[in-house]
């Protein structure tokens, strides 16, 4: 358990650069980096640097302003590195594919015109 109270995950240790990623983006309270298993040509996973919430619902009732952040974080990636049209994805839960409990989206998306995604 960490001074803060919460567990820290493998993303606090990306923030702490205690381990590598490729960092895209950051914020004073956001980090995104490329995703280390690519499910779309182009996948970024952007995550807060405060680690108390666990996944989108918690952080929509706890920080909106900070979703809020998040989520305009993602658009600014996705214009950066998509043809435009991007999934946005928030797994919550492990039954939903969730495997780090530390607030996060994914931007997945193509610089092709016309790749689906779906
Ligand atoms: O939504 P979920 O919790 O499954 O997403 C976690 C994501 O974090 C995965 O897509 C995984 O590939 C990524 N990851 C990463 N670098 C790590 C550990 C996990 O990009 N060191």
């Amino acid at each position: 358990m960490s001074s803060s109270g919460f567990e820290p995950t493998i993303f606090s240790r990306i923030i702490a650069r205690e381990i590598p990623a490729t960092i895209v983006a950051e914020t004073e309270h956001i980090i995104a980096f490329l995703d280390i298993a690519p499910k779309a040509p182009v996948h970024v996973v952007i995550t807060t640097k405060d680690p108390q919430y666990q996944n989108v619902v918690e952080l929509a009732a706890g920080n909106p302003a900070l979703l809020a952040e998040l989520v305009s974080v993602a658009e600014r990636i996705a214009a950066e590195r998509t043809n435009g049209q991007f999934r946005l994805v928030f797994n919550t839960g492990a039954a939903a594919g969730q495997t780090v409990f530390h607030v996060h989206a994914h931007v997945l998306g193509s610089q092709e015109p016309t790749e689906y995604l779906g």
